[in-house]
């Protein structure tokens, strides 16, 4: 059994492939396990057994699924700060910068969800290297472009897609 941690931070990323492609939760895992990364075995055998490394805790498909990954009392691995990783759950839209409309009500849903569940504040609050709330992993002072979106710009717009970041379906 896993036991509880204090959750007070959601982290949003993308997966850096191209938009609109479908990646599945094996090719994630496959990709963090050639990272080095690695889940505990005890996690892995109470929850995905199948999946021996991914970092994050769900993924937001093009469709609209979110498939889960490590639990979300594990701690995950998708943020260079410790503590982001121990309070944390990263959440990985697949795509670069551009997300299809059910990938969008799939995140506010899934982001709304955590909110609620775990009183994590819809909004972001940083004191120097402490961070609190919804974010994306480059509101954390990650050298990168992830998720592809501005978080604040989204949650301040009531988690409606944003324009300019949706991918209309051909
Ligand atoms: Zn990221």
């Amino acid at each position: 059994m896993l036991s509880a941690r204090r959750i007070d931070l959601i982290v949003i990323h993308c997966s850096a492939t191209p938009n609109g492609r479908w990646v599945a939760p094996a090719d994630i895992d496959a990709w963090h396990r050639e990272r080095g990364f690695h889940r505990a075995d005890e996690a892995r055998r109470s929850y995905n057994p199948d999946l021996t490394a991914i970092g994050y805790h769900w993924l937001i498909l093009p469709n609209g699924g979110r498939p889960s990954g490590r639990h979300p009392f594990e701690i995950g691995a998708h943020a260079r700060d410790r503590r982001a990783n121990h309070r944390g759950l990263g959440l990985c839209l697949i795509g670069t910068d551009r997300f299809s409309r059910p990938a969008w009500e799939a995140l506010a849903d899934q982001v709304q969800f955590l909110c609620d569940k775990y009183r994590v504040p819809r909004r972001f609050a940083q004191q120097s290297n402490d961070w609190t709330g919804v974010c994306g992993h480059r509101d954390l002072g990650a050298p990168k472009a992830c998720p592809g979106f501005p978080v604040a710009e989204w949650l301040a717009g009531g988690l409606e897609p944003l324009a300019g970041h949706i991918l209309e379906s051909a």
